[in-house]
């Protein structure tokens, strides 16, 4: 049944009836979606600088997107992986082998299933007797029971036990404790190369080739996480094009579909042949529907020179929160790529983020001290100035001077 108008408290109620309790929200509507900007059910538009959960990178309701998925509804939605192909997997999964190492690719609907795939695949390539996954402290890699298993952190695992065997963590950046973890059991070395919900943590250039030298000469793959990195939200399409370090197995997600549900999981050619009939499916990966929403993705990417807006956009943001953190003590670092920035405070960040809100600017807040900016890539200088003159005054009226 279509609503004209709702209420908020009417949506609230519902959802307080009907839907399990596990997201913890605001009291606030999203009823629309533009370009950065969202609107409430009560008129108030937002300047959103985290849409969608790093999906929207595009902004929302992308004309391209928009008209891409109307047209290949009007022609198939749907067909099944068996016994059938289809056009536009076929395109979309060409996209991301050609900008991406050469590989081939594996749809499915999530980020968390794409590294359900990657730690499949991996464990496929190199078992007998070598199944182990290192994975890292602070990562997130989904919230399946492997996928949360390989989330080193605790907080996502309570209450789930038992947990899946065959994991082990080691702090990010420290070489000495990954050579310790890999050994003769290990399948694979499972990183983000900025992980995103740990709190914009970047995994060195420098490490990551020393890691993709010890992985070479033990036997065992490397995964990449790109669930968050990926489709230009570092400057490059993908987070290991900035330092050059190639994995084996890529997973993506999020802004792939550009607000549609679909993942990937990329791999090199002789690791992806193990995946033979029989080994590995999704009833709904890489339906029709979905992948033309990815072409689209690719297409305004590169037609309106996204990747180059990201890179500048990125520059000015970077300058403009140097000039807050000599203002505002309680900022401890600025770290990112691209469209992807953390700012570290000293103290909890909630309060800043709700005053952000009222302010009319929505931003995010991770592991408790860690404000998000992450701006869809097709924002504007004029935006970016908003987004940061709202933070300025919201850090201002949270922390003082
Ligand atoms: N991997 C990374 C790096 C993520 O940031 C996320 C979600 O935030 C996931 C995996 C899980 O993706 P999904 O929620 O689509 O399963």
């Amino acid at each position: 049944m279509s609503k004209v108008k709702v209420s908020t408290q009417t949506v609230i109620k519902q959802v307080e009836r009907y839907l399990m309790g596990n997201y913890k929200r605001l009291p606030i509507v999203i009823v629309r979606g533009e370009g950065c900007w969202i609107w409430d059910a009560e008129g108030k538009k937002y300047l959103d600088m985290f849409p969608g959960w790093a999906v929207s990178g595009l902004g929302h309701c992308h004309p391209r997107v928009v008209k891409a998925i109307c047209d290949q509804a009007k022609t198939l939605i749907h067909v099944a992986n068996v016994p059938f192909y289809s056009v536009p997997q076929a395109d979309l999964a060409e996209l991301l082998s050609t900008h991406s190492f050469g590989g081939k690719v594996f749809f499915c609907n999530s980020g968390a299933e794409a590294n359900e795939g990657a730690i499949k695949l991996a464990r496929l390539a190199t078992n007998p007797g070598r199944g182990k996954i290192v994975t890292f402290f602070n990562s997130f890699h989904g919230r399946t029971l492997a996928t949360v298993t390989a989330t080193a952190q605790p907080k996502y695992q309570a209450g789930f036990e038992p947990l899946p065997p065959g994991f082990e963590y080691c702090p990010l950046n420290d070489l000495s404790a990954l050579k310790k973890a890999v050994d003769d059991k290990t399948s694979a070395v499972m990183l983000e190369p900025i992980q995103g919900e740990g709190g914009i943590n970047i995994a060195d250039d420098d490490y990551l080739r020393d890691v993709r030298r010890l992985c070479d000469n033990r036997g065992v793959k490397l995964i990449f996480d790109e669930v968050q990195t990926g489709m230009g939200r570092t400057g490059e399409w993908f987070g290991y094009q900035l330092s050059g370090v190639v994995p084996d197995i890529m997973t993506l997600a999020k802004a792939l579909g550009g607000g549609v549900a679909i993942g990937a999981m990329v791999a090199k050619a002789e690791l992806a042949d193990k995946l033979v009939p029989g080994t590995h499916a999704s009833t709904f990966g890489g339906n029709a529907l979905a992948a033309a929403a990815g072409i689209a993705v690719f297409e305004a990417v590169e037609k309106e020179h996204l990747l180059e807006n990201t890179k500048k956009q990125s520059k000015h943001a970077f300058e403009r929160l140097a000039e807050l953190k000599a203002k505002h003590t309680v900022i401890k670092e600025i770290r990112g790529k691209g469209l992807m920035i953390g700012i570290e405070l000293a103290k909890p960040g909630a309060g800043v983020v709700s005053r952000c809100l009222d302010k009319g600017v929505y931003i995010n807040c991770t592991h408790d001290c860690v404000l998000r900016f992450m701006p869809p890539m097709i924002v504007t200088k004029a935006q970016i100035d908003q987004g940061i003159d709202a933070l300025d005054e919201a850090l201002t009226e949270e922390f003082g001077g």
